[in-house]
């Protein structure tokens, strides 16, 4: 696990796989493959092996380790339904999930397919844990809204989206059953531009709908400098449940097999866990 992350909507990223290959649009200046490549060859270094997918079995127990309540961001150097990892694999790091659940773990893939089935299927328990966040990328309407339509369908306690890179404005979205938004335009060398109408339209429709809406970054070359205020505004929103009217959730309006029992983060303490 790494605490040093600078992705603006987690806490810690916990990489038990390195590494993935390019699917659509949005992976085209890919971080983590970036990041990677820079250390292919160097030997003992965790990317040795450059961008090319590898499980770390290692690493897997250090959610339980982790005593303090985090938000997780899982495989943030890959896609943990990358085809060439194997379901037994991927079950072993949601039952580390399951176990751990005074953290919140977020999960984020572009297989969306996979995903789904998994998840309807052998792993249909995990997708009712509320602190267990299921998400797909969108970066266009042509790759990224079938994606949110599967994410729809799938019966998931928390469904989110995150629509970075943003490449063009994608119009009116349906965000029924989806309970956060992330948006952000892309970073470093040869980011595509990021228009403001595209990111207002998307807040807008969230703040119509009752949709957090968390606006990470503007993104170019000079990220930093660009930052992250939208229209005088940062907006930093994560889900939340409504305690006078826990029905009041935007997930739930799917049906949901079994009903889950949202836990605001707040109130997430370490259970069986030493602070
Ligand atoms: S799916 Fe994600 S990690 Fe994999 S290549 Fe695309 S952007 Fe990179």
């Amino acid at each position: 696990m790494s605490l040093g992350t600078t992705i603006e909507w987690t806490d810690a990223t916990w990489n038990p796989v390195r590494g993935c290959s390019k699917i659509s649009p949005g992976c085209k200046n890919c971080y983590a493959e970036r990041f990677a490549e820079r250390f292919r060859g160097v030997p003992g270094h965790p990317f040795e092996q450059g961008f090319d997918v590898r499980l770390v079995p290692e690493k897997l127990p250090e959610p339980l380790r982790w005593k303090t309540p985090r938000k997780i961001f899982v495989n943030s150097m890959s896609d943990l339904f990358h085809e060439s990892i194997p379901d037994s694999y991927i079950l072993q790091i949601a039952e580390v999930m399951r176990k751990a659940n005074w953290h919140i773990f977020q999960i984020l893939t572009k297989r969306h397919d996979r995903m789904a089935k998994l998840l309807s299927g052998p792993m249909k328990a995990f997708a009712a844990e509320p602190h267990i966040w299921w998400g797909v990328s969108v970066e266009n309407r042509k790759h990224g809204l079938p994606r949110l339509r599967k994410l729809q369908k799938t019966h998931i306690a928390v469904r989110f989206l995150s629509i970075e890179p943003l490449l063009e404005n994608l119009g009116e979205i349906d965000l029924h059953g989806i309970s956060w938004v992330i948006v952000g335009g892309e970073s470093g060398p040869g980011a595509r531009p990021l228009q403001p109408d595209w990111v207002r339209s998307i807040q807008n429709q969230c703040s119509r709908d009752g949709v957090p809406f968390f606006f990470k970054q503007w993104g170019g070359t000079r990220k930093k400098v660009s930052g992250r205020n939208l229209d005088g505004r940062t907006f930093s929103e994560f889900p939340t449940l409504d305690l006078d009217n826990p029905l009041n959730y935007p997930g739930r309006e799917i049906p949901l097999n079994p009903q889950p029992a949202f836990v605001p983060i707040a109130a997430l303490t370490p259970r069986g866990a030493q602070a």
